[in-house]
Formats: structure tokens, C-alpha cells, sequence
């Protein structure tokens, strides 16, 4: 149910949504400022039920402030708790979460470092000349202190927006006490903050094996990125997302770089796609170790790092780094929290939350982001359901976070990006005999005159093989990958046909043009190499 009440500069919204619970919403035409004043002080949201906040937010991180500021926009009493527990090596970082401090943003910065790089190598090829420098070095502490200024910058605007939204920002370690009720240690002394509606947005923190030297002398992406000293040559434990992308930008910045293999690479992804990663980033230097585990790290007199680990025969090996770095996934923080008494049961691994809808087993607790039993640890997967609830709680929605077809990107640092299923989940879900696989390798037109390696240029379209062949995934390797995989992830969610692919009109010389060119099914089994040197 919703009334709506419009004065000359003002429109209030009163909505009665699924909750019962009463919120109001202003559009106003008056200054900002004046606005503002004029939305907290006359009017507050009817049915607070004699609680402090409508919505307290455990953890300020991608879906934790998005889930905050919508909700505050939709009228909404909201505050925002967050709290960041140093590293084992004493890194510790500000409002924002992982993303902005030890994730997406640092990476991606230290991605393009390593491509631009490679870019100064290529650029000789195109005729540009470096007189001043025979051998073009890089500087990490010029980069560490680039992306760490940038890093603090976004600290900073994150917290005036939560001001300017009326979002209260309390930097304090949050615990439940009952359903409702929050404890908040801010700076030694302690609060009690009641909320009608709970979000647990605690996100994770890296793992350390159980190995003697692990956590005394490795370190983690929470370290990485603000590490005060060249990281020098670097033995990355996990080949998933992070172990992976690491190796790569230290490849690229022209630190040696070993990556160990327990099982396979980027399990749950495409395993042809991931096996192509794993020859490309071989051809620009990276080592890999397969099926060996860490045993332990020892100090050496002169600081660096013995490893010894052991392969699937027991055998043992060692060799000597100075960077250990574990990327062997990540624990969710839901330890501290209490959330037994609050009533709330964690999932199956005894960490995560196994929510429906992001609404726990306790009516009023709801969570999002990587805090989340089976779901994509991604930001723009926290970000997106952290919005939906908010306005499923202080606004009359009734959409849901749809999971599925979630496009992502391995930045490694040739890229590999997919949305969709891979071949090896379609042919389980489907049969072998119904679903169809174009696939295709490709030349990128710049990587001609530097000739650059383009073996490792693929992509493939797994689709149904009925009719007009509905896509179900698609698999790109290459350059920008997530540039070009963004806008066919929309296609897909618009149900996109390999009929529709060939109908489209390439956007000529590009490489996402590739989608609209494939042609050839690997039940055909033609060549999927390009037919001529350099169209
Ligand atoms: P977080 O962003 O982790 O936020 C949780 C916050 O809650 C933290 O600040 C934490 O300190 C705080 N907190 C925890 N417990 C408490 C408590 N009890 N009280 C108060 N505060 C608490 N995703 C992508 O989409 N693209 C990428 O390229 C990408 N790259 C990544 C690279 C790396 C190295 C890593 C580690 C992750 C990357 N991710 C990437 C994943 C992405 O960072 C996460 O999916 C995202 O940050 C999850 O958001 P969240 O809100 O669930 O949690
Ligand atoms: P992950 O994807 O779960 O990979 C962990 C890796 O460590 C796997 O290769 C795993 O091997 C290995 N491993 C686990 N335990 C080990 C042990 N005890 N000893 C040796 N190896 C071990 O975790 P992650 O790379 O840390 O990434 C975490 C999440 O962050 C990802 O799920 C992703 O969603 C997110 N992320 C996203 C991006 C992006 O979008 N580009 C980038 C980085 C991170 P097995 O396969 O044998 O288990």
C-alpha cells in the first residue's frame, strides 16, 4: 500500500510494505541542504517500533554500503558499522572493504602496471623510441605508494557520501546480542545499538594453511598490495582467482613468480579455458607446480624464505623466495559475531550463511556478499542484492537477486572472461548430444607488428543445439575480456540465440567482433584457427 502527499516543493511517499513496517520517502525540489534538514527533522518514519536504527549494517564493504545508502535514500534510519582486524604481517586499511582495499581496485591497478609494461615493449615495434633508458625498469614503491594514495582517496569519498546520505558511520567491532540488539566496541569503549532489521555484510579474510612458517612468515592479497619492500621472486600458493591474477601482475612486473597446484586451476570455471590461461601465462614466464602442497616455510639468516613442500607421491622438494603468498580462499567473518545469540545458524561449513533471499533463518537478519553460502564472491553481486533488499524492507519491491549468468573476469593478465555455464556444466546439465559448442582462435590486429603471441587467443559459445540454439555460456580469452564480456552478459539475460550472434553486425577491426564471426562447432571438428594471417 502507498499514499502519496505532493506540496509545491515536496513530494512525501508513505509505503506499508511486506514487513509491515512504515516508511516514508521525500522528493523534494528545495536545495539539497535545506532538503535534507527538512526530511530528518520533521519527519521520521512512524513504526521505528522504539528502536534506534530501522537497519544496522554489520560490515561497511560493497554490499554493506550499498544495502546502507539505498536504504537511507528510501527513507530509511540506517548506520553502518566497520571494523578491520590487521593482518598476521599488521596490514590494516579503511572504510570500504575488500574491494576498494585488498581486492578488485588494487589489482586491477596492478594489472594495468603489468599491461602497461608489455605496452612498452610493444610501443618499440610501433616506433616509439626510449633514448633515455636502455633498460626500461619498474619502480614497486612508486607503484605501491600510486595505488595506495588512490586506495585513500576512495576511503575518503566513501565516507562523505555516507555522511551526505545520513548513513551513521560508526568504526567499531559489531556482535549481536539478541536479534535486535548490537554491540559495537568503538576505540575501547562499547555500545549498544538496537536495529528493526539486521544486515550481516562481514564479507571474508584470506586463509592460511596449517603448515609450521605459514602464518609467521607468508603473506596474503591483504598484505600484497601495500607490501613496503619489492616483493622479489614469489611463490604463490592456490591457482584460483587471486593466485592466479598475483602471479601474473608480479610476472609482469618482472618479479619471478611460481604458482602451486594442489588440484586443478580455476576450479568451477570452464576447465578448457583454464587449462589455455595456465599456457599463456607460461609463455610470459610464470612457473607452476602441479599437484604439490605446501609442507612448510622456514627463515633464512638472510631473511629469505625456504619452502618445502610435497608432491602426490610424497616426494619431497624445496626452493628458496622471498615472498610466500597464500591464495588458498577465503574464510568468512562471521566468528565474532555471536550469532547464536541472535538465533542465527550458519550453513553446512559451519562459516557461511545459507540464506533465501539474503533473509536468514531469524526473520529480521538478512546478509549479503561474500558472507553468503554459495554464491558468487564477487562486488557487483554484494552491491546488487545489497540494493534489492533495501528496497524489498523500505520500499514496496518485490525483486530478488537473480544469481545466475553472472559475468566475471580473471585479469591473468591475459584476460579470461565468461558469464553463463561452462562446457563441462552444460554437457552434465543437458547431455553431450544436445548442446552445441562453437569455439574459435582468433588474431587481435595490434598484436601483429609486435608480434605477440596470440596462440592463446580463444573463445567459445556453449549453446543448446535445438532450434535457434539458445546460448548458455560464452568463454572469451583475450585482451579486455571483461570489456568485451560485459555487454554480451546482457544478451544472455535477454536470452540470446547463436542465431541472434550471427545476425549481429561485427564492429570491424575489434576483438569482441569474434561473437558475431564463429562458425565453426567442435562436432564439426574443423580447424578452429583463423584462416588467413590478418583479417
Ligand atoms: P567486504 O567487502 O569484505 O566487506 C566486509 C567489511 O566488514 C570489511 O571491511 C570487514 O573488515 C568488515 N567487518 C567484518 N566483520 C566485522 C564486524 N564484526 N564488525 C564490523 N565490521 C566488520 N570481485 C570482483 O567483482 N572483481 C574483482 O576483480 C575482484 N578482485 C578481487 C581481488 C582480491 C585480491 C580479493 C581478495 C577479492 C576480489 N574480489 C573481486 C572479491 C570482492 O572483493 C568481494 O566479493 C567483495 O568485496 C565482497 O563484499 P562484501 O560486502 O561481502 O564484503
Ligand atoms: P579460490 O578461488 O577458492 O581458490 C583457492 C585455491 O587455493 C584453489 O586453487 C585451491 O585448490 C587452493 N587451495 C585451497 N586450500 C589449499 C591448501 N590447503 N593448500 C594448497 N592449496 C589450497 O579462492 P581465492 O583465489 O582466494 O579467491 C576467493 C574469491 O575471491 C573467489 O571465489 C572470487 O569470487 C573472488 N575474487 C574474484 C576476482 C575477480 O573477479 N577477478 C579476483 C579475485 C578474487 P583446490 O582447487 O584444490 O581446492
Amino acid at each position: 500500500m502507498a499514499a502519496v502527499l505532493c506540496f509545491r516543493n515536496v513530494t512525501l511517499r508513505f509505503i506499508q510494505n511486506r514487513n509491515t513496517n512504515l516508511v516514508f520517502s521525500v522528493k523534494t525540489k528545495l536545495a539539497p541542504s535545506l532538503a535534507r534538514h527538512f526530511s530528518t527533522s520533521y519527519f521520521e518514519p512512524a513504526s521505528r517500533e522504539n528502536f534506534q536504527y530501522d537497519l544496522i549494517v554489520i560490515g561497511g564493504g560493497s554490499g554493506g554500503l550499498a544495502a546502507a545508502k539505498e536504504a537511507s535514500n528510501l527513507g530509511a534510519k540506517v548506520c553502518v558499522l566497520d571494523y578491520v582486524t590487521p593482518s598476521p604481517r599488521g596490514s590494516k586499511w579503511g572504510l570500504g572493504g575488500t574491494c576498494v582495499n585488498v581486492g578488485c581496485i588494487p589489482k586491477k591497478l596492478m594489472h594495468q602496471a603489468a599491461l602497461l609494461g608489455e605496452a612498452i615493449e610493444d610501443a618499440k615495434s610501433y616506433g616509439w623510441v626510449f633514448p633515455q633508458a636502455e633498460n626500461i625498469a619498474h619502480n614497486w614503491e612508486t607503484l605501491k605508494e600510486a595505488v595506495q594514495g588512490h586506495i585513500k582517496s576512495v576511503n575518503w569519498v566513501t565516507r562523505v557520501e555516507l555522511r551526505d546520505k545520513k548513513v551513521e558511520y560508526i568504526n567499531g567491532l559489531g556482535s549481536f546480542l539478541d536479534a535486535n540488539t548490537v554491540h559495537a566496541v568503538v576505540k575501547g569503549t562499547e555500545r549498544k545499538l538496537t536495529g528493526k532489521y539486521i544486515l550481516i555484510a562481514v564479507g571474508g579474510r584470506p586463509r592460511y594453511p596449517n603448515i609450521p612458517g605459514a602464518l609467521e612468515y607468508g603473506i596474503t592479497s591483504d598484505d600484497i598490495f601495500s607490501l613496503t619492500k619489492p616483493p622479489g621472486k614469489t611463490l604463490v600458493v592456490g591457482a584460483g582467482y587471486i593466485g592466479l591474477e598475483c602471479a601474473g601482475f608480479l610476472n609482469g612486473l618482472g618479479y619471478k613468480a611460481t604458482v602451486m597446484v594442489r588440484s586443478i586451476l580455476l576450479r568451477g570455471f570452464d576447465q578448457q579455458m583454464a587449462q589455455i590461461i595456465e599456457a599463456e601465462m607460461r609463455h610470459k614466464g610464470v612457473n607452476f607446480l602441479h599437484r604439490c602442497i605446501p609442507k612448510k616455510v622456514d627463515k633464512l639468516p638472510d631473511g629469505k624464505l625456504n619452502v618445502t613442500w610435497q608432491n602426490e607421491q610424497k616426494q619431497e622438494f624445496n626452493d628458496v623466495f622471498d615472498t610466500v603468498l597464500f591464495a588458498i580462499g577465503r574464510r568468512a567473518l562471521t566468528q565474532d559475531l555471536h550469532l547464536e545469540k541472535a538465533g542465527v545458524r550458519t550453513a553446512a561449513d559451519g562459516e557461511k550463511i545459507d540464506a533465501v533471499d539474503e533473509q536468514s533463518n531469524v526473520p529480521n537478519v538478512y546478509a549479503v556478499g561474500d558472507v553468503l553460502y554459495k554464491r558468487p564472491e564477487l562486488t557487483p553481486v554484494a552491491i546488487h542484492a545489497g540494493r534489492l533488499l533495501a528496497r524489498r524492507l523500505f520500499a514496496d519491491s518485490k525483486q530478488c537477486m537473480d544469481y545466475d549468468n553472472v559475468a566475471t573476469t580473471v585479469f591473468s593478465p591475459l584476460e579470461y572472461g565468461c558469464v553463463g555455464l561452462s562446457e563441462e556444466v552444460a554437457i552434465e546439465r543437458f547431455g553431450a548430444d544436445n548442446v552445441e559448442v562453437y569455439h574459435g582462435y582468433y588474431k587481435p590486429t595490434e598484436f601483429f607488428i609486435p608480434q605477440k603471441n596470440y596462440a592463446n587467443c580463444y573463445l567459445k559459445v556453449v549453446a543448446k543445439r535445438e532450434d535457434s540454439q539458445k546460448v548458455l555460456g560464452l568463454h572469451f580469452i583475450g585482451p579486455s575480456a571483461g570489456e568485451v564480456i560485459q555487454g554480451f552478459a546482457a544478451a544472455i539475460k535477454l536470452n540470446l540465440t547463436v542465431k541472434d550472434l550471427m545476425e549481429t553486425v561485427g564492429i570491424h577491426p575489434t576483438i569482441a567482433e569474434e561473437f558475431t564471426r564463429i562458425n565453426i562447432t567442435k562436432r564439426s571438428g574443423k580447424d578452429p584457427n583463423p584462416a588467413s594471417c590478418c583479417s
